[in-house]
């Protein structure tokens, strides 16, 4: 007799078999009896169950079908309706079975008299791992809610094998078509390098420990909760994007909103518990069967918006089961590639450095700080990878090739063999670069150019000499709040400052006050004191925070003056937008000077005060202000995402402007004109100096001080060996006057011609 709902069909399966699954018989005992049990409650003279081993589907338990085929009938994916089943991750239903094209009779199992059949398969982690099939005499098909039954009861199936280690987890061969294969992926090359390691999702997937519920009410009353704390955290998240402070695009958390107040979900998921699942196993189960129903749809755009349920799903698993960290929190195991939607800065440092070799991301841009702060770390990253988790499982081995943009995903010994000898040539191009270390800056014609890294954590400083830089361009003061908890105290400040001056010895270093803001939240800053922005990179940020709280602003003077005692101290403000801002933090700084002096404390021999240019409003200022500078640098990061009006975070924005265009060269030229009879520095330490093409631009503006990337030193010096300074600057004022339809073009044009590897 056909069960009235499928939560009562499941129920009744699920409570016989969590006594088997309590009592202490063999696994194999174990599934001798659930094939009973299901056989019995769906009424089915046929029930068995076929498990993934070494690549092939062997009958591991049946009722009805001769027991001498148990461990003999083996399938391969693909093959018969059981291997159909396994390949395409999808249940079939069928009145008589010999009518499908895809069956396959096996003698030995005397299923000839049995007409119906129905099959689903047992997944983990997204890849079938086996099949539980029922089978009856009468030609009908099995009710929706039986079929339904089974696919719950498949889930703990899951569970028991995986437990018992009945199947290879890591069994590649045989899990069906989908996530299986090598796959290529194509994204947008963010920083250049190139690495190998298993997939590391930055949100990981929630382990399930318990299926079987042992009190449906309160594993109800626990998705109720979990349901309300994503719904205020979707609403959070909405509310911030609606004023842009969010990382997050509108779409998606409209469509998260969508899904999050979805009553449909809602009920299917307590539908799931009814049957006798827990929480996090109802969840999973219902994801599954959205899988699985979606998976038949052939529509990029409802691909998509699966993967924002996904999304939320795995979220409301993270909240459910109380497993929030992510991957950092749990620690890598072994070589990684980290993969995320976006990520912040801070959220990178908190991965061991030694371990974590590459970040694929599904958006990032070239500016974005997580991005500079990968390239600062030398690990390649890759973005712009739309529906990448959806393409991926946790543990896949990846190829990332930072310098085409290419991932292959799952890559055959063939294709991991050439990407050996990729890295081998990789490997060589760095040690060329590393051998050029002593290699003095100097261009063709004689003229030296300084070239300088830039810089953020203790663990940098020993680039210094690994690079032979001319010494620190930028240091950024910001990432040490960013890696900590809770504001760093001036002690430990002043320990930072002290011991990268140290490491530094005789050489410069900048160090440019907090640029904490924009895309840099400090949790701890937030709470009490920033308000919901609308446009957080032309927000509350840097100088414009540090003169607000001038405590932090003086904490961070004593620690640098203090730090500097016996040298001389470079300092230099970001975001100066009118001269008095300039004026103010320098006070700031002269205040704390005369403090330490009164308490007769060692001060540093001299101070020398920059500013960054970043704001074009203060381009206009230049001749006021350049006289009461040490020291002018350009931050192109910014300046250019102000003048193009651009955000340098945005995706979609990545690649629509230029660099070298027109309008940036003219401004920067007319920057270098204004400062040049006032004899102040210009440095550029935006990251476009560590790219060639736009370093021989700079160049040919007149600028001969560039901070860069620590990769890109070797380059850069080897470029400037390459190139006749007096002539790029030529050329470089004809285009300024005269612009070619793209500067870019003329550049390269230019380079080739003079025999230079732009690249
Ligand atoms: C810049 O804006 O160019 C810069 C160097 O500063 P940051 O990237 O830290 O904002
Ligand atoms: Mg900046």
């Amino acid at each position: 007799m056909p069960p009235q709902t499928a939560a009562a069909a499941a129920r009744a399966i699920l409570n016989s078999l969590h006594e088997i699954m309590a009592s202490r018989s063999s696994a194999q005992a174990k599934l001798n009896q659930i094939v009973e049990v299901i056989g019995a409650t769906l009424d089915s003279e046929v029930c068995s169950i076929y498990l993934l081993r070494e690549g092939m589907l062997e009958l591991y338990a049946t009722r009805g079908l001769n027991q001498q085929a148990v461990h003999v009938t083996r399938m391969a994916v693909g093959e018969g309706l059981v291997g159909t089943i396994a390949m395409n991750i999808e249940s079939l239903n069928l009145a008589e079975a010999a009518a499908h094209p895809d069956f396959a009779f096996r003698p030995e199992t005397g299923e000839e008299k049995f007409h119906s059949f129905a099959g689903v398969p047992i997944v983990r982690r997204q890849r079938a791992v086996g099949v539980v099939a029922v089978q009856h005499v009468e030609p009908r098909r099995y009710e929706e809610v039986e079929i339904e039954a089974l696919q719950t009861v498949a889930m703990v199936l899951s569970e028991l094998i995986a437990n018992a280690g009945l199947v290879d987890e890591d069994d590649t061969h045989g899990s069906g078509a989908h996530l299986t294969g090598p796959e290529r992926l194509q994204g947008m090359a963010l920083v250049k390098g190139i690495a190998s390691g298993a997939a590391v999702f930055h949100q990981p997937r929630v382990t399930i420990e318990q299926v079987v519920a042992d009190d449906i009410e309160a594993e109800r009353q626990r998705v109720y909760l979990a349901f309300d704390k994503m719904r205020q955290q979707i609403d959070r998240m909405a509310s911030q994007a609606e004023f842009g402070a969010a990382g997050e695009h509108v779409e998606v958390l409209q469509t998260y909103k969508m899904f999050a107040y979805d009553e449909g979900w809602g009920r299917r998921i307590n539908e799931a518990i009814d049957s006798g699942l827990t929480a996090e196993a109802a969840i999973e189960r219902v994801q599954q069967r959205t899988r699985m129903r979606m998976r038949q749809i052939d529509d990029p755009l409802l691909a998509d918006r699966m993967h924002d349920l996904e999304d939320l799903s795995n979220r409301l698993l993270r909240i459910v089961s109380g497993q929030l960290g992510t991957a950092a929190s749990m620690g890598l195991k072994g070589d990684a590639i980290l993969v995320a939607r976006n990520l912040g800065p801070a959220e990178l440092l908190e991965y061991d450095r030694r371990r974590l070799k590459g970040v694929i991301l599904e958006e990032g841009s070239l500016t974005a700080h997580v991005v500079i702060v990968a390239r600062a770390m030398g690990i390649p990253v890759i973005g712009r990878l739309h529906g990448l988790r959806g393409k991926l499982r946790e543990g896949d081995q990846l190829l990332v090739d930072g310098d085409r943009g290419v991932i292959d995903v799952r890559p055959t010994p063939s294709m991991a063999e050439a990407f050996e000898a990729r890295f081998a040539k990789n490997r060589e191009r760095l040690a060329h670069y590393a051998a050029m270390r002593d290699v003095v800056p100097v261009s063709k014609d004689g003229q030296r150019v300084t070239v300088m890294i830039n810089a953020g954590l203790r663990d940098d400083m020993p680039l210094l000499n690994l690079t032979g830089a001319d010494g620190i361009g930028l240091f950024r003061t910001e990432f040490q709040f960013l890696v900590s908890a809770t504001l760093p105290a001036r002690e430990r400040q002043t320990r930072l400052y002290r011991d990268v001056l140290e490491a530094a010895g005789d050489r410069p270093v900048v160090f440019r006050t907090v640029d904490i803001g924009g895309d840099k939240v400090l949790p701890y800053l937030r709470q009490d004191d920033s308000a919901l922005e609308e446009n957080p990179a032309m927000g509350w940020r840097a100088l414009r925070v540090a003169l607000d709280r001038d405590g932090l602003l003086k904490v961070q003077a004593r620690a640098l003056i203090e730090a500097a005692g016996g040298r001389t101290l470079n300092v230099m403000f970001p975001m100066v937008t009118e001269p008095w801002e300039f004026d103010a933090a320098k006070a700031v700084f002269e205040s704390q000077l005369q403090f330490l002096k009164k308490r007769k404390k060692l001060l540093p021999e001299a101070i020398r005060y920059g500013a960054m240019l970043e704001v074009p409003a203060i381009a206009e200022y230049l001749d006021i202000l350049a006289p009461r500078l040490s020291f002018l640098s350009i931050g192109t990061n910014d300046l250019t995402q102000f003048l193009f009006a651009a955000d340098r975070g945005h995706p979609k924005l990545a690649e629509r402007y230029d660099w070298v265009s027109t309008a940036i060269m003219r401004f920067l030229s007319r920057v270098v004109r204004t400062v040049a009879p006032y004899g102040t520095d210009i440095t550029v330490c935006g990251e476009m100096g560590g790219r060639r093409l736009e370093a021989l631009a700079l160049m040919g503006l007149g600028i001969t001080r560039l901070s860069i990337t620590p990769a890109s030193v070797g380059p850069i010096k080897e470029l400037v060996g390459q190139v006749d300074l007096g002539a790029i600057r030529t050329a470089m004022d004809g285009w300024l006057a005269q612009p070619p339809p793209s500067m870019r073009v003329a550049l390269l044009e230019w380079a080739a011609n003079h025999g230079i590897d732009c690249d």
